[in-house]
């Protein structure tokens, strides 16, 4: 063959090769999809070495991935830790450290950058906790699609409403990515199903009827199977990038926590953490070295070849895996940080976990040898330790690098409060303002009340389930150890509220309010308590404080007019029914108690203003025909009154049954 003839087939050759190689365009960015699985404990899952569960598909992932044996998260809580696998920062850095805080604009989120690059990028979340529209502002930034919960739920049942089952979460996204096939595709999925309570679907409930707990995790594992299935079929899985991470653990009753939030031990923050590259490389590696979820985002940036944040506190796990040894990932400090205990008035927790070493600041601090006790059983704190100094350091150099802000939850609904405590959380609009509260240091350390948080827990999930007796003892415990526990006495009131019994109701949230005079909560109910008790001017009083508190707060708003009326002060029911109004301006409620107010106080004319459009816009609304003639009586109308007044009497005739 001629050296020219040669060339030219060589050339062929090569061109074949590349063709073969790159689908469509030549530098197309791998499909990326990250499941995250809640409440997922690294030493339940089979392949962590866990022996009497099932999970075949993280399994088979880790096969055909690399699996790190020792990922942490920065917090034991769903929205922070999510927020800094999506962030690749800390906590305390991106700001989102409780339920309802705005994800600030400043912090770039993972979809966001891959959608820069041309990525189409969905998020399938499977619990209304990661909902953007009330408990994660700010996380959808980014998503062409963000799966939200419908804002008004089809039905009470748990499903669907707050939780979605992790086949049902694999199915929408399954579902988006067949209507939206061209790539590169960007693919957030969020599996629920750990999470308390454990109540797994056949046959897992059956197999794993002992352990729930378990049972749910496998469950989780069938949804990942699921998903990876569709992968394969649909030719999408060799080429991409598969992550697969837990967002904290579960207590299970170590160090007496029974789920999660509190504490900073490695039994709510070690998680599991697999990565499956393009092509399968390194295919069955596993990482034995310490690395943190905040690495995972500098790592798909790393792949990716894209342009970093400004700010990252994580960094890429690639340069590890290139190298052949593991001693040099332990120098990877992974802090802890959980301002959950502060929900129930107790001090924050920081932590260190490095070289072997836990240290935990509190406000009786600990530190672990992790080597000789992985457990942390043994506290072995002592001040001039040279662990403990260096980890101190660390943590007050972390302080100073973060960023200023003034964090604070969004005004949330009481509707999201009452969802949150569902789910088994304290709301952050339950515990008023936080001017009050003290140095951290002067807070009760979470150690000493973890039987009461717990016991709470209990409660929430109690109540929420209609088991009031169940939830009335729990509380009524937590009192037993503690008398002055204000969660309790507002959870109690609150209770009790529910059940008809407005003495009892009133006579604990007054306790609570004497306790924490900021609870604005336990100041609306104690309202409630006290106006359905018939002690009016009590009521006035409470309301009155827990609107100088929150003084948007509609519900407060339009009980404290009614309680005014009731007071026969209808002027100052006006005010607060004008007030409702600024609220909610269409809010046909307070439009009606309005007129009433005027019609009390022989405002007969802006009364007919106000009831004249809500008689076209509700015309099967008896109240308002009924008002109407009120008013038009008042005026001297006859003819108008009387026919509202027939109009009334139909429409109350055809309500009969
Ligand atoms: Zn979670």
């Amino acid at each position: 063959m001629h050296a020219a003839k040669r060339l030219i087939v060589l050339c062929a050759i090569w061109a074949a090769g590349l063709s073969a190689q790159s689908p469509r365009k030549p530098a197309s960015q791998p499909d990326v999809f990250l499941v995250t699985i809640d409440t997922l404990r690294a030493d339940h899952v089979h392949c962590y070495g866990y022996g009497p569960i099932q999970t075949p598909a993280l399994d088979s992932l880790a096969k055909d991935g690399v699996r790190f044996a020792e990922a942490f998260t920065p917090s034991p809580i769903t929205n922070a830790s999510h927020t800094s696998i999506l962030t690749g920062l800390l906590p305390s850095t991106h700001g989102v450290t409780d339920f309802g805080v705005r994800l600030a604009s400043t912090f770039p989120v993972w979809a966001e950058l891959l959608k820069k690059q041309g990525y189409h990028t969905g998020a399938f979340i499977g619990s209304v906790v990661l909902d953007s529209q009330n408990f994660a502002p700010g996380l959808d930034r980014g998503f062409d699609l963000y799966d939200n919960f419908p804002k008004v739920a089809q039905n009470k049942s748990r499903w669907g409403r707050l939780e979605r089952r992790g086949r049902d979460v694999a199915q929408h996204a399954e579902t988006w990515l067949s209507t939206h096939p061209a790539g590169p595709h960007f693919v957030w999925v969020h599996f629920y199903d750990p999470h308390d309570p454990y109540d797994p679907p056949p046959p897992y409930s059956q197999i794993y009827k002992d352990r729930l707990y378990d049972g749910e995790i496998a469950y989780a594992d069938s949804a990942l199977a699921d998903f990876v299935t569709y992968l394969k079929k649909k030719g999408w899985y060799e080429n991409s990038v598969v992550i697969i991470v837990g967002d904290h653990g579960e207590g299970l009753g170590e160090h007496h926590e029974e789920t999660h939030g509190i504490f900073l031990y490695d039994s709510t923050t070690h998680v599991p953490l697999i990565i499956k590259f393009r092509g399968q490389w390194q295919a069955g590696r596993v990482v034995e070295g310490q690395v943190r979820t905040t690495d995972i985002l500098p790592t798909v940036i790393d792949l990716l070849k894209i342009p970093p944040p400004g700010r990252l506190d994580g960094e890429s796990l690639i340069s590890y895996l290139d190298l052949v040894g593991t001693a040099e990932t332990t120098l990877r400090a992974a802090f802890g940080e959980t301002d959950y205990p502060m929900r129930f008035g107790w001090a924050p927790l920081r932590s260190v976990r490095r070289e072997g070493f836990k240290f935990i600041e509190a406000p009786k601090p600990e530190l672990y040898d992790l080597r000789s006790d992985p457990r942390e059983l043994t506290n072995n704190y002592a001040p001039w330790d040279a662990t403990v100094q260096k980890s101190r350091a660390m943590l007050s150099d972390l302080k100073s690098k973060m960023p200023v802000r003034s964090s604070s939850a969004e005004s949330v609904s009481q509707s999201t409060i009452d969802e949150l405590k569902a789910l088994g959380y304290l709301g952050p609009a339950d515990v008023g303002s936080t001017t009050n509260v003290p140095e951290p240091s002067l807070l009760p350390d979470p150690k000493d009340k973890i039987e009461e948080q717990n016991l709470l827990h209990k409660a929430m999930m109690a109540s929420e389930d209609g088991r009031s007796s169940e939830a009335r003892a729990a509380l009524e415990k937590v009192l037993e150890l503690d008398p002055k526990t204000p969660t309790a006495l507002r959870q109690l009131g609150e209770l009790e509220l529910h059940a008809g019994d407005y003495a009892k109701a009133a006579e604990h949230l007054k306790h609570a309010r004497e306790i924490l005079p900021d609870d604005v909560t336990a100041a609306f109910y104690e309202g409630q308590a006290l106006d359905a008790e018939g002690d009016l001017v009590g009521a006035r009083e409470a309301l009155e404080a827990s609107l100088k508190l929150t003084p948007s707060r509609f519900p407060a708003r339009l009980l404290l007019g009614q309680v005014y009326l009731s007071l026969k002060d209808p002027k100052a029911a006006e005010d607060q029914f004008e007030a409702a109004l600024l609220l909610r301006p269409q809010n046909a409620e307070a439009q009606l108690w309005l007129a009433r107010a005027q019609i009390a106080s022989g405002k007969f004319v802006g009364a007919v203003q106000q009831l004249e459009p809500l008689s076209n816009s509700q015309p099967n609304n008896a109240e308002v025909f009924e008002l109407l003639a009120q008013g038009y009586s008042g005026l001297g109308k006859k003819v108008e009154a009387e026919r509202a007044e027939s109009r009334a009497k139909t429409l109350r005739k055809n309500r009969q049954p």
